[in-house]
């Protein structure tokens, strides 16, 4: 059970939170590579969508540090429950997307400077940068728009096909309540 153990490890260090913290001082210029290994408790504490479960994402971090500014690339990799949009099922969905981010070092306050995109401005003095956002915001961007049940391997949808048979009826019958020509047949039965 690695995941059972990574996620001790990470409720460790989530009491300090350090383990989201790069002193970059004390880095050698060059790449560092960093990893991290979210589940449930890290993402819900930060009220992600909640019927979203069974978080299992590995964030992959390369950070090259340069002398004025920094690069950074996020690699996502995992999977989480979710119910399915069309049947209503949970299934597991696949999580990859990868993001970059450069850091700059400033020496003036960084609240007179307009981040661009993808460029964010910190102070020198700030020696060390927290991550932890960055990481939930990347891991919910690599989550799919989409979420269908994949096709099986016969071809036909995965989805349940009982649910989307009452779907169906269900469907017809409102649509038969709303129809006026209905409430008007109503009318003439009293
Ligand atoms: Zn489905």
């Amino acid at each position: 059970m690695v995941w059972l153990i990574l996620g001790n490890q990470l409720l460790r260090g989530m009491k300090h939170n350090r383990e989201f913290e790069i002193a970059w001082q004390g880095l050698k210029p060059g790449v560092h590579t960093y990893t991290y290994d979210l589940d449930d408790r890290f993402m819900q504490e930060r009220h992600v969508d909640e019927s979203f479960s069974n978080w299992k994402a590995k964030v992959t971090l390369v950070f090259d540090k340069h002398e004025n500014f920094f690069m950074l690339r996020f690699d996502v990799d995992g999977r989480i429950t979710v119910p399915c949009d069309r049947c209503g099922d949970d299934f597991e969905l696949t999580l990859w997307d990868e993001f970059n981010l450069v850091i700059k070092l400033t020496n003036e306050e960084t609240e007179d400077i307009e981040d661009e995109d993808d460029v964010i401005f910190i102070p020198r003095s700030e020696t060390v940068i927290d991550i932890s956002d960055w990481i939930y915001e990347f891991v919910v961007l690599s989550i799919p728009l989409q979420h269908i049940h994949p096709d099986n391997a016969d071809g036909k949808p995965g989805c349940n096909q009982i649910a989307l048979d009452l779907l169906d009826k269900l469907s017809e019958q409102t649509n038969i309540a709303k129809n006026p020509l209905w409430k008007g047949l109503d009318k003439l039965k009293d």
